[in-house]
C-alpha cells in the first residue's frame, strides 16, 4: 500500500482507501474507496473500481476513462483491457480506472450528482474539499507521481461531437513535448490535434503536464454515447500506446492520421443566440474563412430568417454542438488547421 501521507509536509491525508496494493505483481481488480456519508447510506463510500496489472520493474501507465461522466469511449476500451490484458505480458505497471468520476458516470452526466463537480476543472483538488475535489487529490498526489505515461480518453459528452483525435498540448520543455508528440503519432487516431484549451484552470492534463508526464489525451466522438468505430479507435490507442511505452511486446500498430492543430480562438464559434440547431456541413469538412457552417432557427415563430454562423478560419470542422436545440454561449463548433 503506498504512504498515504506526504513526508515532510502537512498536508492532510486523503480520505481515498485503494483497495489494491500498486507494489505486488498479478492482476488486482478493486476500488479506490472514498467514505461518503449519504441519506442511502450513513457510512458508505463510492467504490471506484480500479485495475493494477504489474509484472516487475519498467514504466507506469495511468489510464482513464469518464473523467466526465457521459463520455463511454474510455470506460468501453479500458473495462476492456482490465479484463483481458495478461501480467504475463506487461513489464511494469498498468494503473486503470475506466470510469474516474465514478459518481457522474452511474449519473450519466459530465459533471458529479454529489456536489456538481467537474472533475477536468477540480485539480489540484483537496483532500479535505467536496468529493469530487478528494478525488481530484488523489489523482495529483498519488496516481500521477507513480506515472511515467498518463492517457486519459475523452469525447464529447451529450452536449458535443468531435471527429476523432488524439490530443496533446504544447509545452515550454521541448523534450516532453515530442515525447507526447510520439506518444499521440503511436495511438494512431484518425486526427492528432494540438490543443489549445479556452478554459485549462484546474485540467487533470495540466497536473500531469507540470509533473513533467507524458501526457496523451483524445476527444473521440460524442452525443452521449459511443460508436463501433470510435470504440474501436480508443482500443487500438490503448493498445498501441501500451507498445509505445514499452510495457507491452510488439509492433504498434499503425494507421493514417491528420495532423491538426488549433492556432488561437478564431477555431472557435461560439452562439449568441437560442433556437433550433442546424449544422450545414459535416464534421470533417474542408472549410473556408467565412463558409456557412451552422444556422440556429427562432421557434418560437414561422417566417423568420435562421442566423447564419461561419468559419472564422480556413481548416477542417472537427467540432461541433450535438443537441437539436442550442443557447445563446453554447459552443456551435470548431475548426481546426492542418499542419
Ligand atoms: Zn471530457
Amino acid at each position: 500500500m503506498p504512504d498515504t501521507s506526504l513526508p515532510g509536509t502537512s498536508l492532510p491525508d486523503t480520505p481515498i482507501t485503494p483497495t489494491v496494493d500498486f507494489d505486488r505483481d498479478g492482476v488486482q481488480h478493486g476500488f479506490l474507496n472514498l467514505p461518503h456519508s449519504r441519506d442511502q447510506s450513513a457510512w458508505g463510500s463510492q467504490m471506484i473500481p480500479i485495475t493494477v496489472i504489474k509484472n516487475g520493474d519498467g514504466p507506469t501507465a495511468v489510464l482513464t476513462g469518464a473523467n466526465h461522466g457521459d463520455e463511454y469511449e474510455g470506460p468501453v476500451a479500458l473495462l476492456d483491457l482490465a479484463r483481458s490484458l495478461d501480467p504475463a505480458d506487461v513489464t511494469g505497471r498498468v494503473i486503470i480506472i475506466p470510469m474516474m468520476n465514478y459518481p457522474a458516470f452511474r449519473a450519466a452526466k459530465r459533471t458529479s450528482p454529489i456536489d456538481g463537480g467537474n472533475l477536468n476543472r477540480a485539480f489540484p483538488g483537496d483532500p479535505q474539499g467536496t468529493i469530487t475535489q478528494k478525488i481530484a487529490d488523489y489523482f495529483e498526489r498519488f496516481l500521477i507521481p507513480m506515472a511515467d505515461v498518463v492517457l486519459d480518453i475523452h469525447s464529447g459528452g451529450k452536449t458535443l461531437e468531435f471527429v476523432p483525435f488524439v490530443g496533446g498540448h504544447i509545452l515550454d520543455d521541448k523534450t516532453q513535448e515530442k515525447k507526447i508528440v510520439d506518444a499521440m503519432a503511436a495511438f494512431a487516431a484518425p486526427y492528432s490535434m494540438m490543443m489549445l484549451e479556452l478554459d485549462a484552470v484546474g485540467m487533470y492534463d495540466i497536473s500531469a503536464e507540470q509533473a513533467g508526464k507524458v501526457f496523451v489525451t483524445t476527444e473521440l466522438g460524442g452525443g452521449g454515447t459511443v460508436s463501433a468505430e470510435t470504440a474501436g479507435i480508443a482500443k487500438r490507442g490503448v493498445s498501441n500506446l501500451l507498445v509505445h511505452s514499452g510495457l507491452v511486446k510488439g509492433e504498434v500498430e499503425t494507421s493514417p492520421t491528420q495532423k491538426l492543430e488549433m492556432p488561437d480562438g478564431r477555431c472557435f464559434v461560439i452562439s449568441e443566440h437560442s433556437g433550433l440547431f442546424e449544422p450545414c456541413v459535416a464534421l470533417g469538412a474542408v472549410v473556408k474563412n467565412g463558409d456557412l457552417i451552422a444556422r440556429i432557427y427562432d421557434v418560437e415563430r414561422t417566417g423568420t430568417t435562421p442566423v447564419d454562423y461561419h468559419a472564422k478560419i480556413d481548416g477542417v470542422v472537427a467540432g461541433r454542438h450535438f443537441p437539436g436545440l442550442i443557447g445563446v454561449g453554447d459552443f456551435v463548433s470548431m475548426v481546426a488547421v492542418p499542419v
